[in-house]
């Protein structure tokens, strides 16, 4: 099947073979013909399948059957989670619809909203726009959605997984009842299901490339390695010759600085891209990775989400991902359009249960690769407590508006108002004093009979074999 079989208009067609496509990807064939005929549209596709294409050139071509109205409302919105997300829908937008009489924006947050609500002021058919910054606008009422006809929702679960569930179903019933709707999302859990129903009227089910069979043209490798050795494995991956450019998944923010850190004093040049960094910082990193002036770009999940970057040669989980479709997702960077790419993913002991659960996602075993640091370390690290995190609320302020604010969770406990410490200065009497005593605090925070102290040698620390040494089936 090419292109020309989807009914589309010539213009359009002229310019997905500008773009240099030949033949529609698998939700492409099948969302294109659904969508030209108003269909509403479930699409289970992940990113790198050409989704974005698929809604796109639809979309195009009904818009530009009925023209604008002079003043410009908006006649489809898309919403998608994250800001490169956006731009990238953006773009594909001004790619595929060169010279079709269509005007489109894109509407994010950490950025000045001043030339956001200019070109809303001067009238997009197509607005693409993240659910914060889209709300916050809305209640300021730069925004109408009474005339849209088309609403995407992309990357559902993503929607989801972001806290942003909320934002989108409160958007979501501004618009008319009457409209055509298309949702994406990788992966169904209950919670996308339900949105689905309440969203989508009769949609046809398009369903390809499940998450749990990632592209088969990816090789794939799995280095056991300590946590303290994971940056030198990394330097030492990142100077063979076959490495042209590698993406770098971090698990936290705070990680992924630290390994551009950590590759700066290696002599490797490395940018980072995360939900911390501006707009400008972000792009900044981005198009230095594009062009090739920089090699190595560190990412977190959410960042690297949806990011296309054309012929990336090597993915890198410097840590195990928290969720095991995230592997999927991340390996999904590389070897697109069917060209070969390679995953390399480091395991830790304490990210062997994760590693577990992605390998039981994919059905198999990674293969292991033998290397100068192996993981020696087989206890697993007591687990850290970490601080509540800041919450996002909708408050008003002086002039009546809704504005978006951030308030700092409660503090965490401080020592002296832990159970323990509390007790200890109500009777202080009461407490065990020798050496080497247990002191054991109920749930209530009371004192409970210590346990008689454990012969040392019934304490074994816990031993995990090294699956790096394993033979493997
Ligand atoms: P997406 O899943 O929309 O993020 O698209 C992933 C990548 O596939 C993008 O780089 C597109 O330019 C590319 N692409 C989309 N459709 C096609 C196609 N029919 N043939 C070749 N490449 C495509």
């Amino acid at each position: 099947m090419t292109f020309d079989d989807l009914s589309l208009i010539p213009l359009i067609r002229r310019n997905v073979s500008a773009a240099g496509y030949v033949n529609p990807t698998p939700i492409q064939r099948e969302t294109i013909p659904l969508a030209l005929r108003g269909r509403d549209v479930l699409g289970c596709a992940q990113t790198g399948t050409g989704k974005t294409a698929a809604f796109a050139l639809p979309i195009l071509q009904l818009l530009s059957e009925h023209p604008a109205r002079e003043t410009r409302p908006i006649r489809c919105l898309i919403l998608t989670p994250t800001r490169e997300l956006a731009q990238q829908i953006g773009d594909s937008f001004v790619l595929y619809g060169k010279g079709l009489p269509v005007r489109g924006t894109v509407i994010f947050g950490g950025v000045n909203q001043k030339p956001q609500e200019e070109a809303l002021h001067r009238g997009a058919d197509v607005v693409v726009a993240c659910p914060g910054r889209l709300w916050d606008l809305m209640n300021q009422g730069f925004v109408r959605l009474d005339s849209v006809e088309i609403f995407v929702l992309d990357e559902a679960d993503r929607m989801l997984d972001m806290g942003f569930i909320h934002d989108v179903r409160r958007i979501a019933e501004k618009l008319p009842k009457r409209r055509q709707t298309l949702m994406f999302s990788a992966t169904m859990p209950a919670e996308v299901e339900k949105l689905a129903m309440d969203l989508l009227s009769d949609p046809a089910s398009v369903k390809v490339d499940p998450v749990s069979s990632p592209v088969e043209a990816i090789e794939q490798k799995l280095f056991y390695v300590d946590k303290a050795n994971k940056k030198h494995l990394l330097a030492s991956l990142l100077s063979r010759p076959e490495v042209e450019n590698c993406l770098v998944f971090s698990r936290t923010k705070h990680g992924a600085d630290r390994i551009v850190r950590d590759l700066k004093r290696e002599g490797i040049d490395a940018a980072a891209i995360h939900g911390d960094k501006t707009q400008n910082a972000r792009q900044t990193a981005l198009n230095r990775f594009k062009s090739g002036e920089c090699r190595v770009l560190v990412a977190t999940d959410i960042a690297a989400r949806g990011l296309d970057i054309e012929g990336l040669s090597h993915v890198i989980n410097y840590d195990q991902p928290m969720e095991p479709e995230a592997y999927v997702h991340r390996i999904g960077r590389t070897g697109r359009a069917g060209r070969g790419g390679t995953a390399w993913s480091f395991c830790c002991v304490d990210e062997l249960k994760q590693l577990g659960q992605v390998e039981k996602l994919i059905g198999r075993r990674l293969p292991v690769e033998e290397h100068a640091w192996p993981m020696e370390i087989t206890t697993p690290s007591e687990p850290v407590p970490r601080l509540p995190r800041e919450a996002r609320v909708t408050k008003v302020n002086s002039r009546g508006e809704a504005v978006q604010a951030r308030v700092a969770a409660k503090p965490a406990l401080r020592a002296k108002e832990t159970p323990a410490a509390r007790l200890k200065e109500k009777a202080p009497a009461q407490l065990p004093s020798g050496k080497g005593e247990r002191i054991v605090i109920g749930r209530d925070g009371k004192l409970q009979r210590p346990e008689p102290p454990r012969s040392a040698t019934l304490r074994k620390p816990v031993q995990r074999v090294n699956r790096g040494n394993r033979k493997r089936g």
